[in-house]
């Protein structure tokens, strides 16, 4: 697909670059960002050289904006809740093998982060765990009970 010359064209092709052929103040010939008319490879360029103030300014959004962006994610999640249950179960079918294999390679690459990270999931929701398996246990008796009477 060819890119369009101008920033209005691309924005009216609802495209998210364009290239004009012509250097941008920093001399690079490269394509531009139709959302800021900023030269690609100067925002490149600018990510690189300021990758940490970035990564913090990012941080400090979220921190500031915790609650916020956890109430946007909540609801967005409600309301895709089938629509997210579906994409993870057709990732999973699809790349079961992969999924497999690369968790078996992660545990005996790292057979004692593995346990210290079962250890320590199981420590800070042992109640959870127990709690589970209560009522779990308790489903299977009344299931039995259930099946018994039957
Ligand atoms: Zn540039």
């Amino acid at each position: 697909m060819r890119l369009p010359k101008t920033r209005a064209e691309a924005i009216a092709r609802g495209l998210i670059r364009y290239f004009t052929g012509k250097p941008c103040p920093h001399g690079h010939v490269a394509e531009r960002w139709a959302s800021t008319s900023r030269c690609v490879e100067c925002d490149r360029k600018y990510c690189e050289a300021n990758r940490e103030k970035i990564r913090e300014a990012k941080r400090k959004y979220y921190e500031a904006n915790l609650e916020k962006i956890r109430e946007r994610q909540r609801k967005y999640d409600e309301a895709n809740l089938e629509k997210i249950r579906e994409a993870k179960r057709k990732y999973y079918e699809a790349n079961r093998e992969k999924i497999r294999e690369a968790s078996r390679k992660f545990r005996e690459a790292n057979p004692e982060k593995t346990g210290e990270r079962h250890r320590k999931y199981y420590e800070a929701n042992r109640e959870k765990i127990r709690e589970h398996q209560r009522k779990y246990r308790q489903g299977g008796l009344v299931e039995k009970a259930k099946r018994k009477r039957a």
